[in-house]
């Protein structure tokens, strides 16, 4: 070992020294980190460089539209006339690579923007395929293939189609199979949502438009892209998509967002939009931003940085857990495009217990419990832990699992790649202590 090595081992057992005082970590869980912040140090520099290049193009659109403080005053009543608004969708569509965008505080969520996307774009008769399996369990409901919801697509003559991924990618030869004519929008879920799978990458997206594109020459493929909002250097609007939607309390929002959805894409199918989403005839023209657009924008700026810092915490989770011997998805040297981590657990008492270290870990609610619960739109119980500042955010760090076989645990968010460790640390001695991992 050189002078340099012994020099920088000596600053991280200082640092451990100085921790003490406000967290306890066993020696084995120190020894654990050391040896994964080593092992995770190149994927660190890759995500800088993504983090660089996405800030600088968030910049240049703020600075190409003239961003200025009276953007952020906003409007009340019917809000028309709302500069804010309308440069925060000049400024959204600059950077996702498409025509035009709609930023709304009146799309509730993440959920509520892809809902709008479909009701967009699918009227009776037409048919919706999803190329990338079950989509987001919200989602179901929503397209009328799970429960009786009212206003359902299928309550709408909507139909649906579903062509399974094959060994974690698009089953093209499976999309040109089941292609039929009434098949009007190609749907796309970018990131894992509940599932064992990676996210799909842009390229894979790419190639994925461009093959089905060759099959039927009248379709529009849409995006799901929440929380994969810069993973990459370009969105799928750059790439081919038509439309793509997401949370403004996930990755775009920055943590800073109080709440709100987005969706960006053609500019036909953005007036679209804006017609289900407000009224047709009034469209895109009304929808006062109560002052918001300043959460929107400060968030849109910091997001790139806030993302990677998600990311960091995200590569350094899959290697710590898989050095305990846990299966993990992705693997820490794997190309990333969304933010989740999972974990498999070996039971569900363990996947209890790691929540319950990630909600320990909070500035919010630390001395919470989660417990399993049904929540609304969800077909199974689910547990989350969660201590955010804003309601339901995750781009805060945050764990959610379906109470299910094979007990899978996704972890996501973290404003800083600091907190992140932090709260990794204090989970897994939290799991220590319940006699859910043992260090040798
Ligand atoms: C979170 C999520 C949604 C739904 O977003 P909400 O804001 O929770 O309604 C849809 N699809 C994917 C892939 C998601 O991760």
């Amino acid at each position: 070992m050189d002078i340099e090595q012994t020099k920088g081992m000596k600053q991280i057992l200082d640092v451990y020294g100085m921790l003490e005082k406000y967290v306890s970590i066993d020696e084995g869980i120190r020894e654990l980190d050391r040896k994964a912040i080593k092992d995770i140090r190149d994927e660190f520099e890759r995500i800088d460089s993504i983090r660089l290049v996405n800030q600088a193009k968030v910049l240049s659109a703020m600075r190409e539209e003239g961003l200025a403080e009276n953007h952020f005053s906003g409007t009340t009543g019917y809000g028309y006339g709302d500069a804010g608004r309308e440069i925060t969708d000049r400024i959204f569509a600059r950077v996702f690579g498409s025509e035009d965008a709609l930023v709304r505080v009146q799309l509730v969520s993440g959920t509520h923007a892809l809902t709008t996307c479909l009701r967009a774009v699918l009227r009776p008769g037409d048919t919706v395929m999803s190329v990338t399996g079950r989509p987001y369990d919200t989602l179901e409901e929503v397209l009328g293939i799970r429960g009786d919801a009212p206003g359902s697509l299928r309550e709408f003559g909507v139909e649906y189609l579903q062509v399974n991924l094959r060994d974690g990618r698009v089953d093209l030869a499976g999309v040109k199979e089941k292609m039929t004519p009434s098949v009007k929008l190609i749907f796309i879920q970018r990131s894992t949502g509940y599932d064992w799978r990676q996210a799909l990458s842009i390229a894979d997206i790419d190639n994925t438009i461009s093959y089905i594109k060759g099959l039927k020459n009248d379709l529009y493929f849409m995006v799901d892209n929440c929380y994969g909002e810069f993973l990459e250097e370009r969105e799928p609007t750059a790439v081919g998509a038509d439309i793509a939607a997401g949370s403004l309390i996930k990755n775009p929002g920055g943590g800073i967002a109080l709440t709100g959805g987005y969706i960006v894409g053609k500019k036909e199918l953005i007036g679209r939009a804006a017609a289900v989403l407000t009224a047709p005839g009034l469209g895109k023209e009304c929808g006062a931003t109560l002052g918001i657009t300043r959460s929107f924008l400060q968030g849109l700026f910091l997001a790139p940085h806030v993302v990677a810092e998600a990311i960091k915490g995200a590569v350094y989770a899959s290697r710590i857990f898989q050095s305990l011997g846990f299966e993990v998805s992705p693997e820490y040297g794997d190309r990333r495009s969304d933010i989740i981590q999972s974990i498999k657990f070996n039971s569900k008492e363990q996947l209890l217990s790691f929540c319950r270290g990630i909600q320990k870990g909070a500035p919010v609610d630390s001395f919470v419990t989660p417990y399993p619960w049904d929540m609304p739109g969800y077909g199974h119980q689910v547990v989350m832990a969660a201590g955010a500042f804003i309601q339901g955010s995750s781009i805060e760090l945050s764990a959610d699992a379906p109470i299910r076989e094979p007990y899978y645990g996704y972890l996501q968010g973290g404003l800083t790649w600091d907190h992140l460790r932090l709260g990794v640390l204090i989970t897994l001695q939290q799991m220590k202590e319940e006699g859910h991992i043992v260090l040798e």
